[in-house]
C-alpha cells in the first residue's frame, strides 16, 4: 500500500479550532518509502496538489477539503553531524515540534528553548518560520528534506532557499505549495548564548530563582508563561495568533503613533515597523467578544477562539469584521497567521 489509505474521514480532532469538517480523502504516511508510491497513486487523479496536514494548528477549515490530505506520521529524532560546539540535529516531520525541543535540551543543546510549547509538528514548523519569546526558527535552521508531491523528486532547501521572513516562508507563495516536508535540520550549540531579553521571560527566570538559568531553565519559563497565558486548544479551540502583528512602512507607523500614542511598535526588517494587530483589535473593542459559539479570548484580542461548536465559516465571518473595523480606525490590513482551507477565505 502507498502510504494507510483513510478515505472520507472527520478531521474534527485534527484540527485544533475543533471545527467539523471533513477530509474527502485522507492518506497518513508512516514511512518515507511510502512517499513515491502515494504520489503515483495521486497522480491517476490529476488536480490541484494534495494539502498535507500536521497537528492542524495553524489551520482554519471552512468547509470540507474536496483535495485529497495527506497527514505526515513519520518518526525519528538523530544527531547528523557533531562538530564540537555546534551540532547538527535532525527531526523527522511528524514528530511533535515540543518533543524535539525537549530531546535537544537533553541533548545539551541550546537554540530551540524559546520556541518551547508551540504547538504542532516539526515539519510544519519552518512553513511559517514559527517564532516566539524573540526567537525564530531560522536563528537555527540548516537545511529540509521534501518531496515534490506532483512529481516525485526529492530535494533538500537550505535556508537562502526557504526565504524565511516573520511567519513566512517559500512553502507559502502560490505555486510552492506542492511540497511534503519530510525532514528538518537544526545547527545547535553546547555554548551560545540564552536569548533572555523578550516578554516576562527574564521575570519568570527571576520568580523560579534562576539567576544563571540553562536552556532547559528557560524552556521550562516559557512553558510556565505560556500555559498561564494561551487558552489550551484542548479546552478551548484555537489556533494560536489568528492575525499577523502588520509590517507598515516608518512614516506610516509615525502617523499612526501620533494620532494612537499607545500603539506598540518594534523594528522590523529594513526602515520597516511592525505594529500589533492585538492591540489594534483590543481597540476596536473586541476582546472578549462572543456571537454563538465563535469568540475572542478574553485575554487575548488576537486570540480567535471556537467556544464549541463553532463552524469554521462562523470563526471567518468574526474575523472579516474584525479585519474590517481595523482598517476602517487604523487604516491597516490585517493578514491571518493560519492556512484557511475549504470553500470560503479572507
Ligand atoms: C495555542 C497555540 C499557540 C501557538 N503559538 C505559536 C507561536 O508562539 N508561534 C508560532 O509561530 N506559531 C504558533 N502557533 C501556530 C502553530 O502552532 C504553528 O504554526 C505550527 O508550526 C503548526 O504546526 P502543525 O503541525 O499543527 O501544522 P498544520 O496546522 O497542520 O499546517 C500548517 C501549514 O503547514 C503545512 N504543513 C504541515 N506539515 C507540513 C509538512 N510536513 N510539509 C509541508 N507542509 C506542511 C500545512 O499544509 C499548512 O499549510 C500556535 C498555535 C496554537 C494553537
Amino acid at each position: 500500500m502507498p502510504a494507510e489509505h483513510l478515505g472520507r474521514t472527520p478531521l474534527d480532532t485534527l484540527n485544533t479550532f475543533g471545527v467539523h469538517a471533513f477530509a474527502h480523502d485522507l492518506w497518513r504516511v508512516h514511512a518515507l518509502s511510502d512517499l513515491p508510491q502515494l504520489v503515483a497513486k495521486l497522480d491517476e487523479h490529476p488536480g490541484p496538489p494534495p494539502f498535507v496536514l500536521g497537528g492542524g494548528s495553524n489551520l482554519l477549515l471552512t468547509g470540507d477539503v474536496g483535495v485529497p490530505v495527506v497527514q505526515v506520521a513519520l518518526r525519528g529524532f538523530r544527531v547528523v553531524r557533531d562538530e564540537g560546539d555546534a551540532v547538527i540535529v535532525e527531526g523527522a516531520a511528524g514528530e511533535s515540534w515540543d518533543a524535539l525541543v525537549s530531546w535537544s535540551i537533553a541533548a545539551g543543546l541550546n537554540g530551540l528553548q524559546n520556541l518551547a510549547l508551540i504547538p504542532g509538528t516539526v515539519g510544519a514548523a519552518p512553513i511559517q518560520n514559527i517564532g516566539a519569546y524573540g526567537v525564530e526558527l531560522r536563528d537555527c535552521f540548516d537545511s529540509l528534506d521534501a518531496i515534490d508531491l506532483r512529481t516525485g523528486r526529492w530535494r533538500s532547501f537550505d535556508a537562502a532557499e526557504c526565504a524565511f521572513a516573520y511567519r513566512h516562508s517559500v512553502f507559502k507563495t502560490s505555486g510552492q505549495t506542492h511540497w511534503l516536508v519530510c525532514a528538518v535540520r537544526f545547527r545547535l550549540s553546547r555554548s551560545a548564548p540564552l536569548q533572555l531579553d523578550y516578554g516576562d521571560l527574564r521575570e519568570e527566570l527571576a520568580r523560579a530563582g534562576r539567576t544563571t538559568p540553562s536552556a532547559s531553565d528557560v524552556a521550562e519559563a516559557v512553558r510556565a508563561i505560556r500555559q498561564r497565558k494561551l487558552p489550551d486548544p484542548a479546552v478551548l479551540g484555537n489556533a494560536g495568533s489568528f492575525f499577523k502583528n502588520p509590517v507598515i512602512s516608518a512614516q506610516q507607523a509615525a502617523t499612526l503613533q501620533s494620532r494612537e500614542p499607545g500603539l506598540p511598535c518594534w523594528p522590523a526588517s529594513g526602515s520597516a515597523v511592525k505594529v500589533s494587530a492585538g492591540w489594534m483589535i483590543d481597540q476596536c473593542g473586541w476582546k472578549g467578544f462572543r456571537e454563538g459559539d465563535a469568540g475572542v479570548h478574553a485575554a487575548h484580542a488576537l486570540v480567535l477562539v471556537n467556544h464549541g461548536h463553532a463552524q469554521g465559516r462562523d470563526i471567518l465571518a468574526l474575523a472579516l469584521r474584525i479585519r474590517d473595523s481595523v482598517r476602517a480606525r487604523f487604516g491597516v490590513v490585517l493578514e491571518p497567521e493560519p492556512v484557511i482551507l475549504g470553500n470560503a477565505t479572507l
